[in-house]
């Protein structure tokens, strides 16, 4: 028997592996200094931690540990990368691009500046949620200082073509950023083939403790310059200054170096349950779409649409496996997804949608166990919808 709830919601967050968690527990109770305190040893000991953990890091993505900026997590990284560098863009131009399929933490940064006076372009995407270079391309001016593209999305699993991106930022002098929190461990970037100035990543959805994240900074050609969001003790090179939480770098750390060494092997296991999943509904269900790129997307994303099905109710039938809706991504926000919005879903079609997130700890049973849940689902509740019996 398979234990239930099943959890199918990674893109939310994940649980912590377990080596992340040993890796961490001494730096609670034995290794406790300040890494910021530079007079004793309990200090020292912490400091060293925080600078593995920030090679570590930097080692994922072909940077430099000085590169690197602990943040508590991605949205802070976002807000510090955008509002950050906009501050010292200025003098340069008034124009910045992003994407319809963005997060809220970079979307809403970007809205808020434009609030303030800034030019902001918003590139669509394609019909499978995908931004590309040449869109980027054709919407940069000679005004333009800052690009923001998702390096993967959090809802449909689409991965953009980063190196293409970066490639045309850099030659056009635009600094680039990209939100890369779900990229990390799934899809090899690296800063220096992709062109890439600014990156965000966080540890709660590679598997690594909630509260902690980091923004890579370019330090060289370009160097990128960024106004803090907070002022203090000059904490991470004046950038982020407060105490850095020891014990949660050091989980970052583990999760990113962790994520990288098994990332194939992940990749091709959780794949497969992927391609069960949608294989087993797809047999049973019919009138059923696939959102997001068939084949550049990641591979613990399936993201579908189940049509003559309210979305409400298809969520309150899905009680023993925890997927996201494709509406009321935060419970403040009832809303259909913008993300399933700038694909061409209307209202209805994207509430009527589920976002599977398989992940590290997904079996095949709860797989087999959801491909049945979601049959009977939605076999039930559209031999209750009247529009399902008369379309004819
Ligand atoms: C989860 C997520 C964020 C926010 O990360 P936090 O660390 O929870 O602030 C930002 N961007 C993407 C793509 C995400 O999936």
């Amino acid at each position: 028997m398979v234990a239930l709830p099943i959890y199918l919601d990674n893109h939310a967050t994940t649980r912590c592996d377990p080596r992340v968690v040993e890796a961490i527990l001494p730096y609670f109770t034995r290794v406790y200094g300040n890494s910021a305190s530079v007079s004793h040893s309990f200090g020292w000991e912490a400091e060293a931690a925080v600078e593995k953990a920030r090679d570590q890091v930097a080692g994922a993505l072909g940077a430099e540990g000085r590169e690197i900026v602990f943040t508590s997590g991605a949205t802070e990284a976002n807000n510090l990368a955008i509002k950050g560098s906009v501050a010292f863009l200025k003098k340069k131009g008034n124009h910045l691009i992003t994407s319809a399929v963005e997060h809220k933490s970079v979307l809403d940064p970007m809205k808020r500046l434009a609030r303030e006076g800034w030019d902001l372009t918003i590139v669509p995407p394609d019909e499978f949620g995908l931004v590309s270079a040449e869109s980027v391309n054709a919407a940069i001016t000679d005004q333009t200082v800052l690009v923001s593209i998702i390096a993967a999305n959090n809802e449909i699993g689409t991965i953009n073509p980063i190196g293409e991106i970066g490639r045309v930022c850099h030659d056009r002098g635009v600094v680039f950023h990209t939100d890369a929190t779900q990229a990390v461990g799934k899809v090899l970037l690296d800063v220096q083939r992709d062109r890439i100035d600014l990156l965000s990543l966080s540890a709660h959805k590679i598997y690594g403790p909630k509260g902690i994240g980091a923004l890579y900074v370019r330090r060289r050609e370009p160097q990128v310059r960024l106004v803090p969001l907070f002022d203090g003790g000059g904490h991470e090179r004046g950038m982020r200054s407060g105490t850095i939480p020891v014990p949660l770098a050091v989980g970052l750390g583990e999760a990113v170096e962790i994520a990288m060494n098994e990332r194939d092997e992940e990749a091709t296991r959780v794949g497969g349950l992927r391609e069960k999943l949608h294989r087993g509904i797809a047999e049973r269900v019919e009138q059923i779409r696939l959102n997001g790129h068939p084949k550049k997307r990641l591979p613990g994303n399936l993201n579908l649409s189940f049509a003559y099905v309210g979305g409400e109710a298809l969520m309150m039938a899905m009680r023993d496996v925890a997927v996201s809706s494709g509406s009321a991504c935060t419970s403040a926000e009832p809303e259909p997804s913008h993300v399933l919005r700038a694909i061409g879903l209307d209202e209805d079609l994207a509430r009527a949608s589920l976002r599977f997130g398989l992940g590290r700890f997904t079996t095949e049973e709860e797989i087999d166990f959801t491909v049945g849940a979601v049959s009977d689902a939605v076999a039930r509740l559209r031999s209750h919808s009247a529009i399902w019996s008369s379309r004819g």
